[in-house]
């Protein structure tokens, strides 16, 4: 048996389609619904929605895993190949939807995230590169953002209220004062319903242009697309201009950016403003939230990312449509694919069709965040789940000896061991039972490595039939792509066919603290911790009035509890909440579960050895 080439390889081997054949072949759009960004890229235009209003939806299908280890196990890979098995071997109108790769793990510690083997997304390097420039849009959005905040502090400082407000409101050439239309967001906020500002009374101008930011109070970080592990403290703020007004803050991975989050779940462009508009970045000193448009700057968020917002048209090796949107890290961020990008292939596949989407990570994390943060969101509701599992994987849940980077894979996962596989299948059995909990059928995907014996891959499908799966196959779409994934596709389509009755895990309108803890208890957690700054946070968030939002836990990916270490399905842990912030724009309360960080950091050997180019020919080498 000849070994499946490397993944970039393969990618380079086949030659995409031109993607205005996708577009409007595969998926109907005329041409004034995309743009092309070269030949095999392409931007969606939201206005296709409007066309299709109305129209029937196709059958929603959520990708999740069980709980990652090193070894990987193959969520975008399975991703794709069921997807190039539904359109290419059974003839069904599909589409993909694939979060857009992170520079951190590209260049970090995972590689590429553009699926693996014959089950790829094309071209591998303009989706694990810059692709369309969304995650760039989110980062420059996001600083701008942060440059207001520090300014406004500084100008507010050093300014009294006249001279702020001559600055604020400047006169034309008339002589007449004007305010800019985001100003009157702020004074309907502060209840003043006046459009000229010489009507203004002194008290009301003193409202209007003091901020009065409490600088222990800014939950708004700087982001940045690079694991910069020393950037996740920072002190601001040491310019000789600036000296007195030093601050301590820090950096965190763009994707974990609020802005990454709103894309994902803002349904058209003008919900993005109002989401962008309401993002709060700390409060003042008297206690009110101040938001991005009472720093007068939701409108320029919303051109920063007017592009950002359609997302991008690529296909599969085998010819099948993907739309790449949003971002990664269902960890530290809420790690799904954007709600538009689902609404438009739901509608553009139609009632026969098929919609695939992939949430990070273990179902604890980013199947979760899919169901009760983005379904909520978006009103939609999935008809199966699907959930990747691996012999390897599972072996370590079952007490597998730990993989070291740059050392052999120890012989437990080389070798028959039926019984290792047995004992990890309850990290597996624990995500069925959750994903089942939502009222819809669960499909086990057994990924199939050359190294898992027959006797290994069968304990995995009758502990996942035991545990209430409505089925598991084994598939082989990484060595044989779409056809090696038709077993996994037929069970999808018979899963769809089934009734559902989707249900929350809990009720949003609870207090914050319950919330948390109906998150914890599907943990395993036999109860949650607070510091005092998370307490103090949430009692803050409560009297604010954003006790009603989802949360989007920051945890490891790693274990089900707060502990990497621990695998397979620790229960009778106590989840410890480190801090809360208020993600207010894009909708959800953000509690950070134990030493959890927002900003990774490169290992010893990191990705970017490997990469390289072939000056020559200007080929990518190296990306996996
Ligand atoms: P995940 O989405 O779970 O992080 P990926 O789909 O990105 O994982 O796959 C991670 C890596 O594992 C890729 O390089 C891919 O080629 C490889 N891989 C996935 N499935 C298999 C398999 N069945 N056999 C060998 N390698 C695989």
């Amino acid at each position: 048996k000849t070994p499946t080439p490397s993944d970039i390889d393969i990618a380079q081997s086949v030659k995409p389609k031109h993607i205005s054949q996708i577009a409007e072949v595969k998926l109907g759009l005329s041409p004034d619904e995309y743009e092309l960004q070269g030949p095999s890229k392409a931007k969606v235009r939201l206005s296709v929605l409007d066309r299709l209003k109305g129209a029937a939806y196709g059958k929603y299908v959520v990708v999740a895993g069980i709980s990652p280890t090193p070894l990987g196990e193959g969520k975008s890979t399975t991703t794709v190949g069921l997807c190039q098995s539904l359109g290419a071997y059974l003839g069904r109108k599909v589409l993909t939807c694939i979060r857009q790769p992170s520079q951190g793990p590209t260049f970090g510690i995972k590689g590429g995230a553009a699926g693996g083997g014959y089950s790829q997304v094309i071209p591998m390097e303009e989706m694990n590169l810059h692709l369309t420039g969304d995650i760039h849009a989110i980062t420059a959005a996001n600083n701008l953002l942060s440059a207001a905040i520090d300014a406004r502090m500084f100008h507010e400082q050093a300014q009294s209220d006249e001279a702020l407000f001559k600055r604020l409101c400047p006169t034309d050439k008339k002589g007449n004062r004007a305010f800019a239309p985001v100003m009157l967001r702020r004074l309907k906020k502060l209840g003043i319903e006046k459009t000229d500002p010489a009507q203004l009374t002194p008290e009301e101008v003193s409202a209007f242009v003091r901020l009065d930011i409490d600088p222990d109070s800014i939950t708004w970080r700087r982001v940045m697309d690079v694991n910069d592990r020393f950037l996740r403290g920072i002190t601001v703020g040491q310019g000789t201009e600036e000296r007195g007004q030093e601050r301590k803050t820090g950096f965190d991975i763009s994707v974990a950016s609020e802005i990454m989050a709103v894309l994902a779940l803002s349904s058209n462009l003008s919900d993005m403003r109002e989401r962008l508009g309401r993002m709060v970045i700390g409060n003042s000193r008297q206690g009110a939230p101040v938001t991005a448009d009472d720093l007068g700057i939701g409108g320029a968020l919303t051109v920063l990312m007017r592009d950002a917002i359609m997302p991008t048209l690529l296909q599969t090796l085998e010819g099948t449509p993907v739309l790449v949107h949003a971002g990664p890290f269902a960890n530290i961020a809420h790690g799904n694919s954007s709600i538009v990008a689902d609404e438009i292939g739901l509608k553009l596949v139609g009632e026969e069709g098929f919609v695939v989407t992939e949430a990070g990570f273990g179902a604890d994390i980013g199947m979760e965040k899919f169901m009760n943060i983005k379904c909520r969101a978006s009103g939609l509701r999935p008809n199966a789940a699907v959930i990747v599992a691996t012999v390897r994987a599972l072996k370590m849940h079952g007490g597998g000896a730990p993989v070291v980077a740059g050392t052999p894979l120890p012989h437990e996962y080389l070798t028959e061991n039926v019984d290792l596989v047995t004992q990890g299948c309850c990290n597996l059995a624990r995500h069925i039972k959750n994903a089942t909990g939502y009222g819809i059928p669960v499909v086990v995907a057994i990924n199939a490595f050359s190294t898992d014996s027959p006797a290994e891959l069968e304990a995995v499908k009758s502990a996942a039939l035991e545990a209430g799966a409505f089925a598991a196959v084994v598939t082989r779409h990484h060595s044989l792509g779409g056809a090696g994934a038709v077993g996994l596709a037929r069970a999808v389509v018979a899963a769809c066919e089934q009734p559902t009755d989707f249900k929350f895990l809990y009720d949003v309108d609870l207090p914050i603290k319950d919330k948390i803890e109906a998150i914890a208890r599907s943990y395993g957690a036999a109860g949650v911790s607070y510091s005092p700054e998370a307490e103090a946070q949430i009692a803050k968030y409560t009297a604010m009035g954003f006790d009603k939002l989802p949360i989007c836990m920051a945890k490891t990916q790693y274990s089900f509890s707060h502990d990497a270490k621990l695998k397979g399905a620790p229960s009778g842990f106590t989840l410890p909440i480190r801090d809360v912030r208020a993600s207010a724009g894009a909708g959800f309360v953000y509690p950070l579960v134990g030493n959890m960080m927002t900003m990774p950091g490169l290992p010893t050997r990191p990705a970017y050895y490997d990469i390289d180019i072939d000056a020559a020919t200007g080929r990518v080498l190296g990306l996996s």
